[in-house]
């Protein structure tokens, strides 16, 4: 597992590629709003790519309506922060602190496995996701990477 100096901007540009057609075929809207896409953050790449195509996905499942996906950048000077905001339908307050539990899914075909993984990776980048939601109003999903680690 390669762990190089990459551009979170080059990381993002990719990911939105991935997900832009799963995005137009269950007829959600998906956009990049970046602040410092020169940022650069030491990275396994691919796995991080695997992180943000994940809560992506969630965020997709979690819209029965079309609605919309929100990538977005920012930076202060410790650390990048990657947001994935969905409209879905949020997380209630009593399940926010087993969503990132093994085999926690409220999906009849989930395997409750995606969260626990990407913040099993998010830790080996020494940095964590945080998530932030409200029941009736969507959630954001929020990678934090150590910049210059
Ligand atoms: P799975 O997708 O297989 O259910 P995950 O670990 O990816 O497993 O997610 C666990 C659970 O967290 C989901 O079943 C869902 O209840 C909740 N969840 C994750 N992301 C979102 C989201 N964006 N909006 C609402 N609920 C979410
Ligand atoms: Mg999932």
């Amino acid at each position: 597992h390669l762990m190089k100096p990459e551009r979170l901007g080059h990381c993002l540009e990719r990911v939105l590629s991935l997900t832009e057609s799963d995005a137009a075929s269950r007829g959600h809207r998906i956009t990049l709003e970046m602040t410092g896409e020169s940022v650069v953050v030491n990275m396994d790449r691919d796995k991080i790519v695997q992180v943000l195509i994940n809560l992506i996905r969630n965020a997709f499942e979690a819209m029965k309506d079309p609605g919309e996906v929100r990538i977005g950048l920012l930076h202060d000077g410790e650390e990048a922060l990657i947001s994935i905001t969905d409209t879905g339908s949020g997380i209630p307050e009593n399940a926010l602190a087993t969503i990132f539990d093994p085999f926690y899914t409220t999906k009849e075909e989930g395997t409750g496995l995606g969260l626990a993984l990407c913040q099993k990776i998010a830790l080996d980048h020494h940095g964590k996701i945080t998530v932030h939601s409200e029941i009736g109003n969507g959630a954001t999903f929020t990678l934090h990477l150590p910049m210059g680690a």
